[in-house]
């Protein structure tokens, strides 16, 4: 038998582990183990593996209607934007299917007004340790060590800042600046959450410039931080925002919202292939009028106080550094670079594994289903310590 994955081009190194079905917060392996997951797909499954509200929407609509075609309208394409419309700020809404395509849109979107109103300004502020997705826009735009240089030459006209650092925003400007692109929690970066004083200055500081202030929210966005946007925290407005990950419960689809003013593409300015689709978007639809009611948003901010009490507790216990986080985007911090070893600790533990994520060496990151149980929670928080234990004594 051929090692597994052999078919495979090599991407990253995957345990191995072929994962069979997965229901809520359990994931089950093709020999039967059971794992809790605080991963979820990368935070992606906002209402766990399977929920059965995906499953029908999905269902119904590749029963009826799949793609039409972007050139023409769809019903959920117009429902989804509407409703994502009604929840936020914006005005306008573009679909696609991943969190950098959605970026993408965005930067184009900026270049385009750049060009019309402000005599062709182009270049576009992001943040060191930032991730905007891997295409090679993104790249550029995200302040990953090293990836200026994995596929160079890589896209040109993005200055970096410092997070919380509003002078390097400052710096970073030059007359040919159209944008400012930020995550309001840098979750690959390590689950860094910026300061409130600081985003409050940057909202003002691109208004006075005439810069656009562009939330990446497709981490922090539908109910991942205890709202459904995460800029709802920060009382500001951001101009742009993107959505994907949690958007569709685990299914691909992203979107682009802007206001009015920037709603500035021209016919053929921008488009693709699967972009508003009605499968997808009949998915979005369903686990977005979920995560976004009152009653759930305010469940998602008790676990995250629970998830956050939990981790405190165990930093106290194992002596860490301590943890960090906005709503159920945590990290618990290591005093060693040994997070990758607590990661496969976890998953091995018997009878169940825990399935955790390890951004950086030191830090493990916690993205749990948003309707994880409060016993569930607490399981996995007494899986976390047993995994701590036989790797930190
Ligand atoms: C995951 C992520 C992306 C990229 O999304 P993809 O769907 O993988 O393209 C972009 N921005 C942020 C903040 C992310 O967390």
């Amino acid at each position: 038998m051929s090692p597994l994955g052999s078919d495979l081009i090599t991407i990253t190194a995957r345990p191995d582990v072929v994962f069979a079905e997965g229901q809520g917060s359990w994931l089950v392996d093709e020999a039967g183990k059971r794992y809790l997951d605080l991963v979820q797909g990368w935070a992606v499954n906002s209402l766990g593996h399977s929920p059965a509200l995906l499953a029908q929407a999905l269902a119904a609509q590749a029963g009826r209607l799949v793609n039409p075609s972007p050139g023409f309208y769809n019903r959920p394409m117009l429902d989804l934007a509407r409703r994502l419309v009604e929840l936020s700020c914006f005005d306008r809404v573009f679909l696609a299917s991943s969190g950098a395509e959605a970026n993408e849109g965005a930067l184009k979107l900026a270049r385009r007004w750049g060009r019309k109103e402000r005599g062709g300004a182009h270049e576009i502020i992001s943040f060191e340790q930032g991730f905007h997705g891997r295409t090679l826009a993104m790249m550029s735009a995200s302040g990953k060590p090293g990836w200026d240089r994995l596929y160079a030459p890589m896209p040109q006209g993005f200055a970096k800042a410092r997070l919380d650092d509003i002078g390097s925003v400052e710096r970073a400007i030059t007359p040919a600046s159209v944008a400012v692109m930020i995550e309001f929690v840098q979750g690959e970066a390590g689950v860094h959450v910026a300061d409130p004083g600081f985003v409050r200055e940057l909202r003002a500081l691109c208004t006075e410039r005439q810069l656009l202030l562009i939330a990446d929210e497709v981490q922090t966005g539908i109910g991942r931080c205890g709202h459904a946007f995460a800029y709802e925290r920060y009382d500001v407005e951001p101009d742009l925002m993107t959505l994907a990950k949690g958007i569709a419960g685990g299914a691909p689809l992203s979107a682009l919202l802007c206001k009015e003013r920037f709603n500035c593409f021209e016919p053929g300015d921008q488009g693709g292939t699967f972009c508003g689709n009605p499968l997808m978007a009949a998915a979005g639809l369903a686990v977005v009028n979920e995560v976004c009611r009152p009653d759930f948003l305010a469940a998602v901010r008790q676990r995250s106080e629970q998830l956050a009490r939990g981790l405190q507790a165990i930093a106290g216990d194992f002596r860490l550094p301590g943890e960090r986080g906005l709503g159920l985007l945590r990290a618990l911090v290591l005093p060693v670079a040994r997070a990758e070893e607590v990661v496969e600790v976890a998953r091995g533990l018997a009878p169940v594994g825990l399935l955790l994520n390890a951004p950086r060496p030191q830090l493990l990151r916690f993205m749990p289903a948003l309707n994880i149980g409060a016993e569930e929670l607490d399981e996995g928080l007494a899986l976390l310590r047993r995994a701590l234990r036989q790797v930190l004594g």
